[in-house]
């Protein structure tokens, strides 16, 4: 490659990874002083860097939580308002050909596995509009014969009529999968890394496509690239046994796209493990003092950031943290394909802890002076639209 290539060259994020200090930082969040969190905590919103964050996520911060907590709200409530954006998963497919040590749909686990037709793939949106969502998130094991790019082509222009929004969470693709994509109409990703550690991912991703680390790595890259407007992302705690040092990668990630793709909104999420057909024990669950902790932490790092919360946690959790720093949610959750209009058809992929309704989720929102947001999109709102006009 000659040098005038590489210079022209955009610096990815796999680049600014090798060249963070991430053992330094996470060191940090372990021996940061009360001293070093009062700076962090001073420091004005938008200008704290990854040495603040590492200070705000450790042990001295965690003597600090009610302080953590009041920032993180006041912050939060200046930039999004007293909102929630409400979305739904819709699982089409739980087939996959990759093999994940943590997973309910790993390709040799016994389990009834079913794609969705087309029509059901309606049907379940339609249960779900009729509940208010407006937000889908279309979800699928990795299978690039039963879910294709094609195939998410053709749910997305069935449903485009009735979801102004729809976001997938599929297999990762190359640059002229999410072309076509974004052509048809999807307008965000979610791509969890799961793990940003190098020897856990090769742990726990034992084979098939997702076993390509740098690909998944690039992948919001790649979807930004392609036109999409949301990206989300996010790790996976319990697989790495260290989850500041994974918060803290998380968190340079989503400085990375949102500096790189300043038009691009960006989510972040920390999925804690649930329990799935897979059997998987995490070595070092994470305390949910600790991920209140992350939450405040996220905010304070990441202040334009979308923090997305799942069925995954509890409902007194999940009310709690909604003052924290918590922007999108998801309600009334299945995991398994079909799971809306004939539950229990499919193996789910993990188990969920919040069974409320939407609605009552929504009601709970309204009792504690929040709005609950079921449609924040429109594509006539677009900023390529409106410079068309
Ligand atoms: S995490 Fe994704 S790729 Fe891995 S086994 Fe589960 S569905 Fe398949």
């Amino acid at each position: 490659m000659s040098a005038a290539a590489v210079h022209s060259r955009a610096v990815t994020f796999r680049d600014e990874l090798d060249a963070l200090d991430l053992p330094g930082l996470a060191e940090h969040a372990r021996t940061a002083t009360a001293t070093d969190v009062d700076a962090a905590l001073a420091r004005s919103d938008g200008h704290r860097d990854l040495t603040d964050a590492a200070a705000l996520l450790s042990d001295a911060a965690s003597n600090r939580l009610e302080d953590l907590a009041q920032a993180a709200h006041e912050l939060t409530v200046r930039r999004f308002g007293r909102t929630v954006h409400l979305f739904a998963p819709l699982y089409v497919s739980n087939e996959c050909l990759s093999t994940c040590t943590y997973c309910g749909f790993a390709k040799n686990l016994e389990i009834r596995r079913r794609t969705l037709l087309l029509p059901e793939v309606q049907r379940e949106a339609g249960l779900l509009t009729q509940q208010g969502f407006r937000h889908l998130l279309l979800v699928s094991g990795e299978h690039i014969k039963a879910v294709s790019p094609a195939y998410l082509a053709s749910c997305i222009d069935l449903l485009q009529g009735e979801v102004p929004s729809i976001s997938i969470e599929t297999q990762v693709w190359d640059a002229d999968d999410y072309a076509l994509l974004a052509e048809a109409g999807c307008d965000g990703v979610v791509i969890y890394q799961e793990t940003y550690d190098h020897d856990t991912y090769r742990a726990v991703h034992v084979a098939g496509m997702k076993r390509h680390e740098d690909f998944r790595l690039a992948g919001p890259e790649r979807a930004a690239d392609a036109g999409v407007r949301r990206l989300g992302i996010g790790a996976l705690l319990g697989l790495h046994h260290d989850w500041r040092a994974e918060a803290l990668a998380t968190l340079a990630h989503a400085r990375y796209l949102i500096r790189r793709f300043w038009r691009t909104e960006v989510t972040v999420s920390f999925p804690r493990m649930r329990p799935s057909a897979s059997g998987f024990q995490p070595a070092n669950p994470v305390g949910d003092r600790d991920f209140a902790q992350l939450t405040c932490a996220a905010r304070l790092a990441v202040p334009d950031v979308g923090i997305v919360l799942s069925t995954r946690e509890e409902p007194a959790l999940r009310d709690g943290l909604l003052g924290l720093g918590v922007t999108h949610a998801s309600a009334g959750s299945h995991t398994e394909p079909g799971g809306y209009a004939e539950p229990e058809q499919a193996q789910e992929q993990f188990a969920i802890s919040d069974h409320r309704s939407p609605a009552a989720f929504a009601a709970m929102l309204r009792a504690r002076g929040y709005d609950p947001v079921w449609k924040d999109w429109s594509a006539a709102l677009s900023l390529a639209e409106l410079e068309r006009l």
